[in-house]
């Protein structure tokens, strides 16, 4: 039996990473990339220099592109089927930090059609409702319309579907079938989707008439669809799209992935102070029974996702370490390390609501049809 189970649609039991590297065939990310990278950037986010992202295909390919000044983009999507929550937001954040260090174009693709086609009770307005509601979380990362091309499917299918048709050729039905786990009664919209998620990895090349590859932060579980893109790039004559890999954002709860079921898991950015307050105070640690075993034994970081968020919301790595050791030896409880989340969280919530807010309405002039 196996232990864990990854596919683009679930996550079960406690994740090998390495093993998971091993699957996919992707490669750890190096030092020496990572250096480079540093060279670039002038500095190496904290998200990276955590090795919360920790793997990749062709990034060290396209920094060498970059090096030679050649053209790139960045890629990354969204299942719009409900309100975003901050893991959510966590590869948004290391996208808007490339497009800044290298002044990155980012094509975001709002996946309402997958959305519609992959859940029997969902309405198709109320998809391309929650592509427009979660736009506002992204617009609110700061991005300008001239580096922001959101893609709503059902509006702006027009620039990606002659790309999708040529790519749609390429895939059979025996491929398709095997990397994404499809049935006998899976939907035609579901069967043909993947072409369209691979599309808008060439597009960029299309727009501007040469070779501009993008690069693609995302978690790990995403990689059969950029497997498959990067196995029929050549026949298509475009570059191959480089990936950066993240592990799993923590479930407050402790399971193994956030889930929409279950509102507890998860910090949406629509939640009122009240309700963070109670979710992370109510949130599983690895801490000890009682606050005497705690000071005795201390607590185990490495299994808490509190330490998981501070890990992933504070830019100060010696705030963080400091946690992580206080944690360990017991001189910090449980209840102190969540309050002081709390507030880091709070903080991040409170600018991120006033610039999604400044966002409502706005949401057009970030669609890249208006453009073309
Ligand atoms: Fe988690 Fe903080 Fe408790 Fe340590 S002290 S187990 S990091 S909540």
């Amino acid at each position: 039996g196996e232990d864990f189970v990854v596919t683009p649609w679930e996550v079960r039991g406690r994740v090998d990473y390495d093993k998971l590297l091993q699957h996919f065939g992707a490669r750890r990310l190096t030092q020496a990339e990572v250096s480079i990278l540093e060279r670039y950037a002038g500095e190496v986010h904290p998200l990276i220099r955590r090795g919360f992202f920790y793997a990749h295909r062709d990034f060290d390919a396209i920094l060498k592109w970059h090096g030679e000044g050649k053209p790139w983009a960045l890629y990354t999507g969204r299942g719009p089927s409900g309100p975003v929550h901050i893991g959510h937001m966590v590869p948004w954040i290391l996208l808007k930090w490339f497009s800044d260090k290298f002044g990155l174009e980012v094509y975001f693709q709002m996946t309402d059609d997958e959305k519609f086609y992959d859940d029997p009770d969902m309405k198709l307005d109320e998809a391309t409702g929650w592509a427009y509601e979660n736009a506002l979380d992204i617009i609110a990362l700061g991005f300008t319309p001239d580096k922001l091309h959101l893609i709503v499917d059902t509006k702006d299918i027009k620039p990606l579907y002659p790309i999708a048709v040529r790519v749609a050729k390429k895939l059979t039905w025996n491929t398709v079938k095997a990397t994404f786990g499809f049935t006998d009664s899976t939907n035609i919209g579901l069967i043909f989707y993947p072409s369209l998620q691979i599309a808008v990895a060439f597009l960029p090349t299309e727009l501007r008439g040469q070779p501009t590859p993008v690069l693609i932060p995302c978690a790990i579980d995403q990689d059969p669809y950029f497997r498959l893109a990067r196995d029929i790039a050549d026949g298509l004559g475009y570059p191959k799209p480089a990936t950066l890999y993240s592990k799993f954002i923590m479930a407050l709860t402790g399971e193994s992935k956030m889930s929409a079921s279950n509102p507890d898991s998860a910090i949406y950015t629509i939640d009122d102070e009240k309700t963070v307050k109670r979710k992370i105070m109510n949130a599983f640690t690895g801490g000890r029974p009682t606050a005497e075993e705690q000071r005795k034994y201390g607590g185990d970081p490495d299994i808490c996702p509190v330490f998981h968020y501070h890990m992933l919301f504070d830019p100060d790595d010696a705030s963080v370490e400091k946690i992580r050791q206080d944690c360990k030896s017991g001189a910090m409880l449980c209840g102190e390390c969540k309050l002081r989340l709390y507030e880091k969280i709070t903080r991040f919530l409170k600018d991120h609501r006033e610039r999604r807010e400044k966002a409502r309405g706005r949401v057009d002039e970030y669609r890249i049809s208006v453009k073309l």
